[in-house]
């Protein structure tokens, strides 16, 4: 046992002024949330004074850790000379540059502020550019909170069409039926299905919205031939691919897309590419982008926001980016391979019913003996929701954040004793869960 009894505090003041007592659903707590104080490097430091390795990072934002010097430095700099304007800055071309430079698939770029914000633009990119409403997307995968791309993330083996192709359901009471109407799922790595699905609905479909490796479906690893296969009948109706790296840009120095073989007409980012403040990017063909441009009078997509390329968040992003150099994203993937790799010697050895998935800087643990390779081998079943929520714990009393339902990262701020540590953590709980009979 040890000291929480300031989290606690700060959780009962938070209910009287938030439902459910959090800004988002995302915070984990069981039963309460852990409030930070601060970060430092790898760790996170409590309000209880308590230090956590950090594998969260804001949602795998942080690929530095906390505190970043160079972020801290250039935006320290920035905070006397002004935090936004409505003119432009040179920190966005420089972003862009950077960004341009790196990922194939963005030979034009536009900054906004969050990823729920870059993937609603590049949805609505892609229906300007084909003047088509509707949208095809992956089962159970994240993609932030604009409609049509939220809407099927909750099909469960209890809804209808489970069998089948997925059907999509509202993200929420009341959400309209016309949304769930232009959505249509498709399943991870069923590059037959592909084409049955996408051949019934081509005339209204304007973009597949992919996550090369989607980390809420369970962090799987796309299959060449699936990718194959979506490139040939997107191309064949004219549908446009949006790869949504929001997450997983961090898999190397040119993006996912580019590691998977992926050929994407729009990609959009965030997280990692805002050091650390808010940020989202949609990039792609400059001939789709271009929608983004005036034509005569009026782009084809307007496109605005008081906050879209803040000089803050540009510059904060562009360091941070500049210091992921090819080398260093090399050893991330090694140590990366670590964690994997130590993981599933673990579960060998233990016998236990778990797997691991994920690549890069990126992992996941499953409570299912086979590693999952779509959403339907992946889905939390009650007992593997308890087996996990076990094992976060056991992590959070060894000193260690592992969010238990998302990705969980590495950062550059991590050493070899800090992976040893998730190694040995891991190891112990299997050894508890042997001994108390529940593995
Ligand atoms: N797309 C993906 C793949 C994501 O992982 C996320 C966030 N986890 C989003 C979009 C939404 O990004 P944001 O939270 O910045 O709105």
């Amino acid at each position: 046992a040890f000291a929480r009894s300031g989290s606690v505090h700060l959780f009962n003041r938070a209910k009287a002024v938030f439902p459910d007592g959090t800004t988002r659903v995302t915070v984990e707590r069981d039963p309460f949330p852990t409030y930070a104080r601060r970060g430092e490097g790898a760790y996170l430091v409590d309000v209880d004074g308590n230090r956590f390795l950090d594998l969260n990072n804001n949602f795998t934002t942080l690929i530095h850790g906390h505190g970043f010097a160079p972020v801290s430095e250039v935006v320290v700099g920035l905070l006397n000379s002004g935090t936004c304007f409505a003119n432009p800055t040179e920190h966005e071309i420089g972003l862009a540059e950077l960004l341009t430079a790196r990922i194939p698939a963005m030979e034009r770029v536009r900054f906004v502020n969050s990823g729920t914000e870059a993937v609603m633009f590049a949805i609505k990119a892609a229906r300007a550019f084909t003047g088509r409403p509707a949208i095809a997307r992956i089962e159970g995968a994240y993609h932030g909170a604009y409609d049509w791309a939220e809407a099927g993330q909750s099909v469960s083996p209890g809804n209808s069409g489970w069998d089948q192709f997925p059907v999509a359901i509202p993200a929420y009471r009341g959400a309209p039926q016309s949304v769930i109407d232009d959505v249509h799922l498709l399943r991870f790595n069923d590059a037959d299905g592909l084409e049955r699905r996408l051949s019934a609905v081509r005339d209204r479909v304007a973009c597949v919205l992919i996550d090369p490796m989607p980390s809420r479906a369970g962090l799987m690893s796309p299959d060449p031939a699936f990718v194959a296969a979506l490139s040939e009948t997107a191309t064949k109706y004219g549908i446009l691919i949006v790869a949504d790296e929001v997450l997983n840009l961090r898999q190397g120095y040119a993006g996912a897309s580019a590691r998977y073989g992926l050929k994407p007409d729009l990609i959009t980012a965030g997280k990692i590419i805002g050091g650390g403040f808010p940020i989202g990017a949609i990039g792609g063909r400059e001939e789709v982008m271009r929608v983004f441009g005036a034509e005569d009078v009026r782009p084809l997509l307007p496109q605005g926001g008081t906050f879209s390329a803040n000089p803050i968040s540009m510059a904060a992003g562009r360091v941070a980016m500049e210091a992921l150099t090819p080398e260093v994203f090399d050893r991330l993937e090694a140590m990366g391979n670590r964690v994997r790799d130590g993981l599933r010697a673990s579960i060998v050895r233990r016998d236990a019913p778990l797997s691991v998935t994920g690549a890069a800087s990126l992992f996941r643990i499953h409570p299912t003996r086979i590693a999952p390779t779509e959403y339907r081998d992946a889905y939390l079943r009650a007992e593997g929701a308890g087996l996990m929520r076990r094992l976060s714990r056991h992590f959070l009393e060894s000193g260690i954040l592992l969010p238990y339902a998302a990705a969980a990262c590495l950062s550059t701020a991590m050493v070899d004793s800090d992976i040893e540590r998730v190694l040995s953590a891991f190891d112990d709980f299997l050894n508890t869960e042997i001994q108390s009979g529940k593995g």
